[in-house]
């Protein structure tokens, strides 16, 4: 068999990566040991970014249908109601999606399975990889069909995406150290029909010296995930079951609740762990096969789409010709210290909230309570911390593909997420990320009129020209005259410009071109 590029593992990193590089046309096979897409709802929240990344696949309506708008998170102490956050609409004005969406991982799968067939591909299912090797040009994986198992296929591909989670075989095989630690206390999720007096769009954690519980509303008649951290009187106990918990958890929240039904429940142990090199040869690691780490923040998931979509398009631009390696080596480059910053916020989020030290105590149950009330009545501080949950802020300003030439004073720069602008689509104010949406590089020239004559011939199918005027959103980012905005096919800005020329749009692409 032969592909360009064979995607190891079908969850959401490699359902993502499959998906984008079909977008591009570039031919794939994905495998996954399981025989179907998973039930397991894992992951609950989709982030802002996320959401627009499905946005520009066309599927994110589905989302919004059958997700879950969580609209107050509000943290509980025996029983009372401490601190509150009003998350409704917290990122207005910087995003389509403003709002915290709960949305089931196994869902996520479906939504991106039937992406995936719908552009005529499908997974083949219960086949595993055993094994690889690669040489300069090329990966060799052999990969073994459980209904057929005297049939061992060698899949010849220009590239290999390890998308085989936590304990990935990829990784394995290469022998990468995958630093970092386990964390000493054990976590519990369970999927439940709960009875209680809450509304179904609030979200409570709740503190205690012993443990730390958190309610998650799931969307449908009180459908609630709970999650939270074994106590030390479990320590050593194997075989855990929920009922073993139930008194547990009522205890931790002191309010009265009626569990009616158990949909799903596991106990499993958090580890915080990262490769040191998201790359080796022709093999890429993505998702929980390059770095996990704790639930806290709801960004596990989320980073494992987002690293596919990263590396996808630079595949893309490689097996097409129009760049070299050097491209593809940016994956690294960029998602590399998004990983680190994650490890290390959700590991300060994880200790403060499940610590028993009894400093961290006190300070979690007495003084966070009044500085969360203080800060979280201040929309600046709710602003900024929905663009960090969001994945939204994060910018790829360090990248060499962030290149700058400009002398207004703008409050965005190459590297940054295409600034969140609302102009007139079609007679409606909507966002520009509505025009974003093709498989290939937009350039955005702002207060000016181009047509494809002012672009290097060879670079035509690769850019689309929007044209867009100066109008009250770009003038409060700073535009005062023409820019120019060459947003990658991630919806990242590449290059920014006061002027354009064919020499300087080749010239970038040039920049990517070695290997
Ligand atoms: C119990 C639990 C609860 C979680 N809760 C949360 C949460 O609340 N919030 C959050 O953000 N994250 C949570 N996570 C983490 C989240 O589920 C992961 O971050 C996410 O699944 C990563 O996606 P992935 O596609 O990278 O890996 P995975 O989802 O692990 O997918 C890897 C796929 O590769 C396949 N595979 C493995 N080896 C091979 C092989 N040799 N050949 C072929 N296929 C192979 C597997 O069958 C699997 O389908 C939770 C995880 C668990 C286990």
């Amino acid at each position: 068999m032969h592909t360009q590029v064979i995607i190891i593992g079908a969850g959401p990193t490699g359902l993502m990566a499959a998906c984008q590089l079909a977008r591009f046309n570039i031919d794939f096979i994905i495998i996954d040991t399981k025989p179907a897409p998973t039930h397991e709802s894992r992951a609950m929240l989709v982030t802002a970014r996320s959401m627009e990344i499905y946005q520009q696949m066309g599927i994110v309506d589905k989302v919004q249908e059958q997700g879950n708008v969580i609209s107050k998170f509000a943290i509980y102490m025996k029983g009372r109601e401490k601190a509150t956050l009003q998350t409704a609409e917290a990122g207005y004005g910087l995003t389509d999606f403003p709002n915290v969406q709960a949305f089931e991982q196994f869902k996520n799968e479906e939504l991106l399975y039937e992406q995936l067939k719908a552009t005529g591909h499908d997974v083949l299912w219960r086949t595993s990889l055993i094994s690889f090797e690669q040489n300069e040009d090329l990966v060799f994986a052999n990969i073994y069909d459980k209904s057929d198992p005297f049939r061992k296929i060698v899949v010849k591909a220009s590239y290999l995406l390890a998308c085989d989670g936590a304990s990935s075989v990829v990784r394995q095989h290469l022998a990468l150290d995958f630093a970092g630690g386990t964390y000493q206390n054990k976590f519990f999720v369970a999927d439940v029909q709960l009875n209680w007096q809450q509304p179904l769009n609030k979200l409570i954690a709740s503190l205690s010296r012993s443990n730390f519980c958190a309610f998650f509303p799931m969307y449908g008649d009180n459908n609630y995930r709970i999650l939270g951290t074994l106590p030390e009187s479990f320590a050593g106990v194997d075989d855990v079951s929920f009922d073993d918990l139930k008194d547990v958890i009522a205890e931790n929240i002191k309010l009265p609740l009626n569990i009616n039904k158990l949909n799903w429940f596991s106990v499993y142990k958090l580890h915080h762990r990262c490769v040191d090199s998201f790359r080796i040869n022709r093999c890429f690691l993505l998702g929980d096969a390059a770095h996990i780490h704790s639930p806290a923040g709801g960004q596990g998931m989320n980073t494992g789409l987002q690293d596919a979509h990263n590396l996808a398009w630079k595949l893309a631009l490689v097996l097409q010709g129009v760049a070299g390696e050097k491209l593809t080596d940016t994956y690294h480059t960029e998602r590399y210290p998004f990983a680190q910053w994650l490890l290390k916020f959700t590991d300060s989020i994880f200790a403060f909230m499940t610590g028993r030290n009894w400093l961290i105590y006190l300070v979690r149950t007495y003084l966070m309570p009044l500085v969360l009330r203080m800060v979280l009545s201040k929309k600046r501080i709710t602003r900024r911390m929905f663009r960090v949950l969001s994945q939204i802020w994060y910018s790829y300003k360090n990248s060499p593909l962030s290149r700058q030439f400009i002398k207004q004073n703008l409050k965005f720069s190459a590297g940054d997420r295409c600034p969140y602008v609302i102009t007139e689509i079609d007679g409606q104010p909507q966002s520009i990320y509505h025009l974003l949406t093709e498989a290939k590089f937009h350039l955005l020239c702002i207060g000016t009129n181009l047509d494809g004559g002012q672009m290097p011939d060879h670079l035509l199918p690769y850019i689309k020209i929007v044209n867009l005027p100066i109008n009250e959103g770009w003038q409060k980012l700073g535009v005062k005259t023409s820019l120019y905005l060459l947003v990658r096919p991630d919806n990242y800005i590449g290059l920014l410009s006061d002027e354009i020329s064919p020499a300087l749009i080749s010239g970038y692409f040039d920049t990517f071109k070695g290997n």
